[in-house]
């Protein structure tokens, strides 16, 4: 499903991703963690082609994002991604919020979308909340409203990016609810996260990243359950988060 192989990426001369390679299967939950600046961000990101890469490739479904002639849009809009802050337009409703991408890069029609967007509303639970503008939303709610505009897309992969490091404490379980149903339902996620209780209850693997590369590779049940086998520093990280 996502084929990550040997990606490097430089920031002028700060290497910012070190020859990472891995695969996301399809059906698969794999958390990404790993202390601050190690680059969880930036490989999500090239995941989905925001941030280019210098060296190495990665497939989405087969299909390269740096083959030349790439539809990178097309490509794109099956990559639901969920960042830190919501990134909802603030100017428009929640229905705008939903309809909006489906129309415009899909070519859905307005009675589609909107159909398509209720019933995403639906499932994370805020059907009521419609007609609102963000700003009337919670940011737990907003977040809500974030995977369910990502789902319209009907995306093949969702990605996640701390989706609930900005939330107030109160909120953040109604957030790994979504996440977790989502999981639970088949999706293919890449999710950064430091949720461990998440992670434990969904993930399949476990990512630990250090220095902009993936220290650690294996499953969850190794990753938790066998702190011998990991590398010092994934077993530094845990003591601090655990
Ligand atoms: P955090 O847990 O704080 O979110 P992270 O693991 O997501 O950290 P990244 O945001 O991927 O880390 O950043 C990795 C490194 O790349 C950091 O050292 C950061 O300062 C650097 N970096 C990120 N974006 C840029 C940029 N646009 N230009 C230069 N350096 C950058
Ligand atoms: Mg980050």
């Amino acid at each position: 499903m996502i084929e990550i192989q040997n990606v490097s990426k430089w920031y002028g001369s700060f290497q910012v991703l070190a020859d990472c390679t891995t695969t996301v299967k399809k059906g698969e939950v794999v958390v990404v963690c790993g202390p601050s600046g190690s680059g969880k961000s930036t490989l999500i990101k090239t995941v989905n082609a925001l941030e280019p890469i210098q060296q190495g490739d990665i497939r989405i479904d087969g299909q390269s994002l740096t083959a030349p002639g790439v539809n990178l849009p097309r490509l794109r809009s099956r990559v639901g991604m969920v960042f830190q802050h919501f990134e909802l337009f603030p100017h428009l409703d929640v229905m705008q919020n939903l309809t909006l991408a489906q129309m415009k890069v899909l070519g859905r029609g307005p009675d589609e979308a909107r159909q398509r967007g209720l019933s995403m509303l639906d499932r994370v639970g805020l059907s009521v909340h419609k007609d609102k503008f963000p700003g009337q939303l919670s940011g737990g709610q907003q977040q809500r409203v974030a995977i369910a505009r990502a789902l319209c897309m009907d995306p093949i992969v969702m990605l996640f990016d701390e989706p609930t490091s900005a939330l107030d404490p109160e909120m953040v379980g109604e957030v790994l609810d979504v996440m977790v149903q989502l999981a639970q339902e088949g999706m293919t996620m890449m999710c950064v996260t430091h949720e461990m209780g998440f992670a434990k209850k969904v993930s399949h693997r476990v990512l630990f990243m250090d220095g902009g590369r993936i220290v650690e590779d294996c499953t969850q049940d190794a990753f938790f359950g066998d702190p011998a086998a990991r590398s010092a520093r994934a077993r530094d990280f845990l003591s601090k988060i655990l």
